[in-house]
């Protein structure tokens, strides 16, 4: 054997170009690594997700006659760290030219760099071919611009892309539908069940809790319900064209407390394991859309194509622009603790108790939930972004530090000083009561600021505009809020920052 190749968990791309090649001298490798499992707190249906779908891959390959070596957790020689495994296996085989697909994440970009530098063999590095844009390319097409304004990038992708184009023009008069996709649900219309699989994981389950790995969160392993295969995920992307899509756009921002998924695709894990194409996804969609134009309307569609030609990638260009200093900033100086309860869901805020009663229970909570409740309460109570960070990280299936760090400390924390998002996402308990069905049997009331029963994110979203005023005022999209603010009686405000003072200092008695 001469060549060595690398596959990491997150490249499970079956249809990249290394597959169709000759490789008849060709070793191919994956691992199951304690690096991996514990560089943050994960959830465990993440852990076996992977795994899982990492197995089903090297099953593929050797199906197709591939070389293949697979470390489970407890290969004997499993070292658990990627340098060592790689510099064994080379030793092992006579290698003698290591090849790897270039990673996603930084740290794990740093880490192959070094090993390319320390090997004496010759060795190569491969795009992924999984991306619509190259690392950089977001960078350079912000090069002569003061911010960098998603919707430009996502213009300029719909164009060089030609999707949702009717020749220069956007199909249906409109860049963005955006003003139409704002309905709360209100029972109607029905959401079908997800879609599921029931797949018996212990064996993978077994193995990560021998190893003692320390995960968090609930999974039923005789049932399990994510898409770890090809074939799965295309399932879950035909389930959403036909059942789902048509109601995808009215109600991507609605929230319910019975309702984990609502018309959301379950296809971030699909798409950041890599086993489906963010192209092919958007294909489907649009063909589908194309087929039943009569049945579902532009706006369900370009909000979806939206998510990911737009904001995936947009985050992937920012990461690569912003990384290393991204993972330190802290623009808004936030030093709070993380409460316990994100950890247990045991709160009496009921928006709060589901979004993240959902996120234990199926490793899975949907955008809005993401930003306007759990990641509104953090930035409101004004925790550190690197324990809001951690939390998101390990907690969700689809959660890579590429499209974590930049969701999470971009968009949601405004801890890159306005960056990603051009104003804080913070809201009051009013706009939750708009957009869900939370409030109604909630132990506080939302209508009040003050007292006892009062919705804590009432008094939390006045006390941080007062505490960080300075922070905004060049800003003119919070010019009316300030406004607002600076109008308020000034016992009032005393009132309501001290009851926010008090949920600040002790969030877990709420
Ligand atoms: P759908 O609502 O069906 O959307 C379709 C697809 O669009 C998603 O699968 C995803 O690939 C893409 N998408 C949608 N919104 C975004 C976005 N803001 N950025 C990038 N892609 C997007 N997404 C992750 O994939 N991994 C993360 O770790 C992650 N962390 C987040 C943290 C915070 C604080 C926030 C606010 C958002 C985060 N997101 C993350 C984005 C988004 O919430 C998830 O992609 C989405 O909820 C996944 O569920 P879905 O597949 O059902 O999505
Ligand atoms: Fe959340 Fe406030 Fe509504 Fe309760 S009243 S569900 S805490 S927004």
């Amino acid at each position: 054997l001469k060549t060595l190749r690398l596959i990491l968990g997150d490249q499970l791309n079956h249809k990249h170009s290394w597959y169709r090649n000759d490789d008849a001298d060709t070793l191919y490798f994956l691992a199951e690594m304690r690096q991996e499992t514990d560089y943050v707190k994960h959830h465990i249906q993440k852990v076996v997700a992977f795994f899982e779908a990492m197995q089903g891959f090297a099953h593929w390959l050797e199906s197709r006659g591939k070389q293949v070596v697979y470390y489970p957790l407890d290969h004997p020689d499993n070292t658990q760290k990627l340098g060592s495994n790689i510099a064994g296996l080379i030793e092992q085989h006579g290698i003698e030219k290591f090849e790897y697909q270039l990673p996603d994440e930084y740290r794990l970009d740093q880490q192959l760099r070094q090993l390319a530098d320390d090997l004496s063999i010759e060795t190569e590095a491969f795009d992924s071919e999984h991306f619509l844009t190259g690392r950089d390319e977001l960078a350079a097409f912000f090069a002569d611009k003061q911010s960098l304004l998603m919707e430009s990038f996502y213009r300029h992708m719909r164009r060089k892309h030609n999707i949702l184009m009717d020749g220069d023009k956007p199909e249906g008069g409109q860049w963005n539908f955006d003003e139409s996709n704002r309905k709360k649900w209100k029972g109607e219309p029905e959401i079908p069940h997800e879609k599921g699989f029931r797949k018996d994981v212990r064996k993978t389950l077994k193995r990560i809790e021998d190893a003692g790995v320390n995960t968090i969160g609930e999974i039923e392993p005789e049932r399990f319900s994510w898409p770890t295969t090809r074939e799965d995920c295309l399932k879950v992307l035909r389930y959403f064209c036909d059942t789902l899509l048509v109601h995808f756009g009215d109600f991507q921002d609605a929230m319910d407390p019975e309702q984990v998924y609502l018309f959301h695709s379950r296809l971030s894990f699909a798409m950041n394991s890599k086993l489906l194409h963010p192209r092919e996804v958007i294909d489907a969609v649009i063909e589908h859309w194309q087929q039943n134009r009569k049945r579902i309307s532009i706006n369900e569609v370009e909000g979806f194509v939206r998510q990911i030609l737009g904001w995936r990638e947009y985050m992937r260009g920012v990461y690569w622009r912003e990384m290393p200093g991204y993972q330190r900033c802290n623009r808004l100086r936030n030093n709070n603790d993380l409460p316990d309860f994100y950890w247990t869901a045991d709160t009496k805020m009921r928006c709060l108790h589901h979004a993240i009663n959902n996120s234990l229970q199926h490793a899975y909570a949907h955008h809005i939930q993401r930003l306007m409740i759990t990641g509104n309460f953090a930035l409101l109570t004004q925790v550190h972004p690197d324990q809001v960070d951690a939390w998101y990280l390990g907690i969700y299936i689809d959660a890579i530090e590429w499209v974590e760090i930049t969701n999470t400390r971009g968009m949601s924390q405004f801890a890159d000083g306005g960056l990603v998002a051009t104003k804080p996402y913070i809201s009051s308990g009013s706009y939750i009561n708009k957009m869900s069905n939370y409030c109604q049997d909630c132990h506080y009331k939302v209508k009040e600021k003050t007292g006892e029963d009062a919705c804590p994110f009432n008094s939390l979203y006045w006390h941080f505009l007062a505490d960080k005023r300075e922070h905004f005022k060049d800003n003119h999209r919070m010019a009316m809020m300030l406004s607002l603010l600076d109008k308020m009686d000034k016992d009032e405000l005393d009132a309501l920052q001290k009851r926010a003072r008090l949920i600040i200092r002790d969030p877990d008695r709420f």
